[in-house]
C-alpha cells in the first residue's frame, strides 16, 4: 500500500479535509506536524515531528523515517509547511516542485523578481530594510502604495498608505508585528525586511489551480465581490463560478499560468490572488498551495472529489478522473474579526443557518479565545458555506446569514480568562 507523508502544521485549518482525502484512498498515512504527540509511540509508522522551520534539520528526519516506512508522496497543506515539502521530496527523489520554486512561492520580494523578469504584469516593488529611516523611505515611494511583510499570509501586516504619513504608520506597525516572538521565528532575517508595492486597482479574484507537469488546470476563479480597497485587506467572500466575462476569465488563466511558469512551479496545487483592471490582469500573489481556511470545502469535482482528493491523488500519481467542478455555484464567507477582545458568545446560529441556500457555518474560533483583528491577526471566527444555482444567490446568502450572525466580543480580558 502506498504511503503519504502529510506535513500538517498544528496550527492549520487544513487538517481535517487532508486526513479525510487519505482515509477515502485508503492509503498509509504518515503525518507530520511541530510537535511531539503522546501518541507517537503507539504509531511509529503514523506520526513523527519535524522542525518545519529547519528544513535541513527536518529532511534528516523525514529521510531516516523513509527508510523503515517507505513514502511514495509528500504534500504541504499550507505555507508553513510547502517549503519544507519540497526539500524533503527532492531528498526521497519523489516527484514535486523543485526547491527553489517553492521557495519563490513563499518569498513575495523573490516572486516579484521572477515575475519581472518573466515580464508578468505585477506590481511594481521594492525592498527595504527595517533599518531603513521611515520618513526618509516615505519621500521615495509612489502612492497609493502596500507595505507588507515577505513571507506572512492571510494579509497578515498588509497595510494601503496613500501618503507620507500613513506610509510612516503602516511601516511601524508592521516593525511590530515582525518583533513578535512566533512571526520573527518564522521569518529568520525575513523579519528585518519590508515589500514596499505600488497599489494596484480593480477588482480582485481567487484562481485554484492544479499542476500537472508544468501544465496550470484551472479548478475553480472565485470572484470577491466585496472591496478590497485598504488600508488592510480582510477576505470576507469568495463566489464560483467567476460573473467575469469568458475573455477576461481566460486572460486570468493565462497570466497565472505565465506566473507559475516564472516561478518554476510545475506540480501541486496553486492558488493565486489577482487584480483585474482596464489593463488587463496582474498577478498579487501566488502560493504552491491549496485555497487557506477551511474554504476548499465549497468545491467538489467529477462524481463528488473534495479538492483535497485531487491533490493526494495526483502527489501519488494516480489517475485524476475529471477536474470538472460541479455545475452549482457555491462560495463561502471568511468571518472577518470586526474588533479586538475575548469571543464571548455567539448568537443567531441557529436563524443564520435557516437561510436559503446556506449548507454550513463553522465557527472555528472557541469561546474565550482572544481575538486578534487585521492587520496583527491572522484567523477567522469561521466560515458560512452556501451552494445555489446562481453566484448572486449564493452572495446573497452569504451575506444575509452573516447579517443574522452576532458576536459577542468582551474588549477587555481578564488575567483569568487567558487561552
Ligand atoms: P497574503 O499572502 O498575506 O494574503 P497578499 O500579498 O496576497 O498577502 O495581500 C493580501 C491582499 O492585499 C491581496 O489579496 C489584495 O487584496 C491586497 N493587496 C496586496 N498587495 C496589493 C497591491 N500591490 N495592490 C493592490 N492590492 C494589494
Amino acid at each position: 500500500m502506498p504511503r503519504i507523508l502529510l506535513l500538517l502544521p498544528t496550527k492549520t485549518y487544513r487538517a481535517k479535509d487532508f486526513l479525510e482525502a487519505a482515509h477515502r484512498l485508503n492509503v498509509d498515512v504518515a503525518v507530520a506536524s511541530e510537535e511531539a504527540s503522546t501518541l507517537e509511540g503507539l504509531n511509529p509508522a503514523g506520526l513523527l515531528t519535524l522542525n518545519f522551520l529547519q528544513p535541513d534539520e527536518a529532511v534528516r528526519w523525514a529521510v531516516q523515517f523513509a527508510r523503515q516506512y517507505p513514502i511514495d508522496a509528500v504534500v504541504g497543506v499550507d505555507d508553513d509547511s510547502t517549503e519544507v515539502a519540497a526539500t524533503i521530496a527532492a531528498a526521497l527523489g519523489l516527484p514535486h516542485n523543485s526547491v527553489e520554486s517553492a521557495h519563490a512561492a513563499r518569498d513575495k520580494h523573490r516572486m516579484h523578481e521572477l515575475l519581472d523578469r518573466a515580464g508578468v504584469p505585477a506590481p511594481r516593488f521594492a525592498l527595504f530594510s527595517l533599518a531603513d529611516d521611515p520618513v526618509r523611505l516615505a519621500r521615495q515611494v509612489e502612492y497609493p502604495c502596500v507595505l507588507k511583510p515577505t513571507f506572512l499570509a492571510a494579509s497578515r501586516g498588509v497595510i494601503r498608505a496613500n501618503n507620507e504619513a500613513e506610509f510612516i504608520a503602516a511601516f511601524q506597525r508592521i516593525e511590530a508585528i515582525l518583533q513578535d516572538p512566533e512571526v520573527a521565528a518564522k521569518g529568520g532575517s525575513a523579519t528585518r525586511r519590508l515589500l514596499v508595492e505600488s497599489y494596484v486597482p480593480g477588482v480582485e479574484v481567487a484562481l485554484e489551480g492544479l499542476l500537472l507537469r508544468g501544465e496550470l488546470r484551472v479548478l475553480a476563479l472565485f470572484d470577491k465581490p466585496d472591496p478590497l480597497e485598504g488600508p488592510y485587506f480582510e477576505e470576507t467572500i469568495y463566489v464560483t463560478p467567476s460573473r467575469l466575462p469568458t475573455g477576461a476569465q481566460l486572460e486570468i488563466a493565462n497570466c497565472t499560468a505565465r506566473a507559475a511558469h516564472a516561478l518554476g512551479l510545475r506540480e501541486g496545487p496553486l492558488h493565486a490572488e489577482l487584480r483585474l483592471n482596464d489593463e488587463g490582469p496582474w498577478v498579487i500573489e501566488m502560493a504552491a498551495r491549496s485555497i487557506g481556511g477551511l474554504c476548499s470545502r465549497t468545491l467538489r469535482f467529477g462524481t463528488g472529489l473534495s479538492l483535497e482528493d485531487l491533490i493526494l491523488r495526483h502527489a501519488l500519481g494516480l489517475e485524476l478522473e475529471s477536474l470538472e467542478r460541479e455545475r452549482q455555484a457555491a462560495g463561502v464567507m471568511m468571518i472577518p474579526i470586526p474588533r479586538a477582545g475575548v469571543l464571548k458568545e455567539v448568537r443567531g446560529l441557529e436563524e443564520a443557518n435557516a437561510v436559503p441556500h446556506v449548507e454550513d457555518i463553522t465557527i472555528s474560533a472557541h469561546i474565550g479565545q482572544q481575538l486578534v483583528p487585521l492587520p496583527e491577526g491572522s484567523r477567522y471566527l469561521g466560515f458560512i458555506f452556501s451552494r445555489a444555482q446562481t453566484p448572486e444567490q449564493v452572495e446573497a446568502a452569504l451575506r444575509e446569514a452573516h447579517r443574522r450572525l452576532e458576536f459577542i466580543i468582551e474588549p477587555r480580558m481578564n488575567a483569568n480568562e487567558r487561552e
